[in-house]
């Protein structure tokens, strides 16, 4: 009988972490998470999908570098996921040194373990579309260079870079997923997806008056969380380690997803006005809902272009199974049935 398969999933208490727990539980594997010693929040992503109590949890920091150590040479894990990280863009720039020490240092700190007391381990390092910052090209993919403009996107692109040095110098099996963002029902309510959402079913349940956002006209390419996990597992199943850009190829404004997001929970939205006085009425009161305030701009913002998938397609056999439209209705629902 072979024997299982032993995963470390850093972050685990994060998004990504709990449903690529999920996917790692369902194909057998011993799931091992880790969560940072400060964490106050209870590992709820994974009470959600009834997960939790098939994983054992284990304090993990990536400032640590002795505890890193200390588990990754006990553990000998066949595979590590580093889903951990500073991972608010607007964070970073108010916490620059700290998001680099977490984000490029403490990805720095796992390699160097794997490299000293575990070569065998595969890893996976959770890069980011925002290292293409406002770099000029058509779409995105694996040979587009690099232009980050937020201390979060330089900060991934160091351990993005990284992970190419230890692959070529050291012969590691380590590689990086180029995520473009992907959301969810277990996004937190910072992120400007959930914000859209939750907010407006306060609205209609008269718990809140408005919905204010920043740049309405900045253009994501959304994917679903639960899509873009099993791309990060079929890169460590491959027989080489190499990079990926994994994203939906569909590109969609803020300003696109409150209208379907608005559109699907019973509102009739009127915009009027531009700029920082556009405003967003609900005719069948005649209320504005939702307002613009500069608070919510960024320092610099992406103008994004869409992601190309074409090599995880072709060598990873992977693409997103659910379109935008779905993405919006299935975080509508999931939010709605918090108020039944
Ligand atoms: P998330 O929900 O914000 O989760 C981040 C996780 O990192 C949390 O579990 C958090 O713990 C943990 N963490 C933060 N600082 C840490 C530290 N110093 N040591 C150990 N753990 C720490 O993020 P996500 O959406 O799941 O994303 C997963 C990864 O993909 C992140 O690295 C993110 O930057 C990257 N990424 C995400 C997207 C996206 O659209 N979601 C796109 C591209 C790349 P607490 O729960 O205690 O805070």
């Amino acid at each position: 009988m072979s024997k299982k398969k032993k995963a470390l999933i850093t972050g685990i208490s994060g998004q990504d972490g709990a449903y690529l727990a999920r996917l790692l539980i369902k194909k057998g594997y011993n799931v091992i998470g880790g969560i940072r010693y400060d964490t106050r929040l209870k590992p709820w992503r994974l009470e959600e999908l009834g997960v939790h109590n098939k994983i054992k949890l284990i304090p993990f920091e990536l400032l640590d570098e002795k505890k890193i150590n200390q588990v990754i040479k006990k553990e000998k894990f066949n595979e590590i996921y580093n889903l951990a990280a500073q991972s608010f863009v607007d964070k970073s720039f108010l916490n620059p040194v700290y998001t680099n020490n977490v984000n490029a240092l403490g990805v720095m700190r796992i390699l160097e373990s794997i490299r000293n007391f575990s070569k065998k381990t595969k890893f996976y390092q959770a890069s980011s579309s925002e290292m293409f910052g406002n770099v000029k090209s058509k779409y995105f993919d694996e040979k587009t260079s690099f232009q980050p403009i937020s201390p979060y996107a330089v900060s991934k692109l160091n351990a993005h870079w990284m992970i190419n040095l230890y692959r070529d110098a050291y012969g590691l099996f380590c590689c990086s997923g180029i995520l473009f963002n992907h959301e969810s029902p277990l996004r937190s309510d910072e992120y400007v997806s959930k914000k859209i959402i939750s907010e407006l079913i306060k609205i209609k349940h008269k718990k809140s008056k408005n919905l204010i956002l920043g740049n309405i006209y900045a253009e994501r390419d959304w994917g679903y969380a639960d899509d873009y996990v099993e791309a990060m597992w079929k890169m460590l199943q491959q027989k080489k380690p190499e990079d990926y850009v994994i994203s939906s190829g569909m590109i969609n404004s803020v300003k696109t997803f409150i209208n379907k997001a608005s559109n699907y929970l019973g509102f009739d939205l009127k915009w009027t006005g531009s700029g920082l006085n556009e405003k967003g009425i609900d005719s069948a009161t005649d209320r504005v809902i939702i307002k613009i305030d500069k608070k919510f701009f960024r320092p610099i913002d992406i103008q994004y272009k869409h992601g190309k998938s074409d090599k995880a397609k072709k060598n990873l056999n992977w693409k997103p199974k659910t379109n935008f439209d779905n993405l919006v209705k299935l975080i509508c629902d999931a939010e709605l049935k918090k108020y039944k």
